[in-house]
């Protein structure tokens, strides 16, 4: 597909729209068939060294009450992920690089490669260094997910402090296809200033990089933070509708693009719609993510405003996202780990 083609499917809205569905469809049903796995995941701590203008967990945001959970409340989380068979397990927090964060992270996994030697593990934790992702791999971590946000260079420094390194990001990521992990990457569709030009960039740079798994959403306001000002709220609220579809559309063509990846549906996206998720899923998307963080911890973790879920149990979780994969028409299924094929292919 060309750059202009790519552009005027980003923009699609009905009839255009439902032929674009029409073909990631067709394409998932010939590569990978119709199942979607699940990932439980655990948002274990709200504590992060880094200071990203549109997250509501950014270290400048004075106002919420920090966390970590201890590993005895993880096991807990891990022992009900066992029980009710998800397969695999997401460790998702802010970014820490102490040595008593990174050793209270490996021994997590370790705890998890001992205690559930068939559950998958994905690890999203920020950029870590290179020794550490090695400790990790080696002690049983095998999926990173680590969005790129964007790939447009001057976008990325509009909204990060001038600390935050794109260079380093990318470096993170090449690290990570070193070191052999499944690798997923993502953005954010609907940043303030983002063009379609720069959504084509970002396809581009995932083809590129070649990556074996996806996890994106749309940008969501934050009150509490810069990017989350009142000029950009109110653009945001007057462009949701569009957000919303531009995401659904990029996912459907990262699936026609990379027919193989695994593209998970962002929780994000029940911001916009009751359904927003099962929308992904007709739009190519695989993967679903129901969080098993304890509802105690879930109003700390509110990366973006309005997040759903936040007065839900764990359990409530389970029946609510197998019934959305019912309701996108696909196969849900437990008891598996639902690695991607991408990343099998390229072991030949
Ligand atoms: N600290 C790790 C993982 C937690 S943040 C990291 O940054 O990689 C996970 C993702 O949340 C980020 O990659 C970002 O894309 C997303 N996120 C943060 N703030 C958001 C917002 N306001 N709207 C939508 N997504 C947001
Ligand atoms: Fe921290 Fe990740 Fe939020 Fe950036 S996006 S502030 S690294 S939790």
């Amino acid at each position: 597909m060309n750059d202009q083609e790519l552009k005027k499917y980003l923009q699609a809205k009905g009839n255009l729209q439902t032929e674009l569905f029409t073909k990631a469809n067709k394409l998932r049903e010939e590569y990978i068939g119709n199942d979607v796995h699940f990932r439980g995941i655990i948002e274990f701590s709200n504590h992060c060294e880094k200071n990203c203008d549109y997250c509501g967990i950014r270290s400048g945001n004075k106002k919420i009450e920090r966390y970590c959970m201890s590993k005895e409340e993880i096991k807990e989380c891990l022992d009900f992920i066992d029980q009710v068979k998800y397969g695999s397990v997401v460790l998702q927090s802010g970014e820490l690089t102490s040595p008593a964060a990174k050793k209270f992270l490996l021994e997590v996994v370790q705890l998890i490669n001992q205690e559930y030697p068939e559950m998958g593990i994905t690890l999203s934790c920020g950029e870590l260094d290179s020794r550490f992702l090695k400790e990790l791999k080696e002690a049983g971590a095998h999926r990173y997910l680590l969005r790129i946000e964007t790939s447009n260079p001057k976008l990325y420094e509009k909204i990060h402090p001038a600390s935050h390194s794109l260079k380093n990001r990318i470096k993170t990521l090449e690290n990570l296809k070193k070191l052999d992990y499944q690798v997923g990457c993502g953005n954010m569709v609907g940043i303030p200033g983002q063009t379609l030009d720069d959504l084509i960039t970002d396809l581009h740079f995932f083809q590129d990089l070649d990556f074996d798994m996806f996890g994106l959403g749309p940008y969501v306001i934050h009150e509490d933070t810069p990017l989350g000002n009142s000029k950009n709220k109110k653009w945001w609220v007057a462009n949701k509708e569009e957000i919303f579809n531009t995401t659904l559309n990029f996912i459907a063509l990262l699936r026609i693009l990379i027919p193989t990846a695994n593209i998970a549906t962002a929780t994000a996206l029940d911001v916009f719609k009751p359904q927003g998720r099962v929308w992904a899923l007709k739009a190519g998307a695989n993967i679903i993510m129901p969080s098993v963080t304890p509802q105690k911890y879930r109003d700390k973790y509110l990366l973006y405003q309005d997040k759903p879920c936040v007065d839900e149990d764990p359990t409530d979780c389970i029946d609510c996202t197998i019934e959305k994969v019912k309701m996108a028409r696909l196969n849900p299924v437990l008891g598996k780990q639902g690695n991607s094929l991408h990343y099998k292919n390229r072991h030949g």
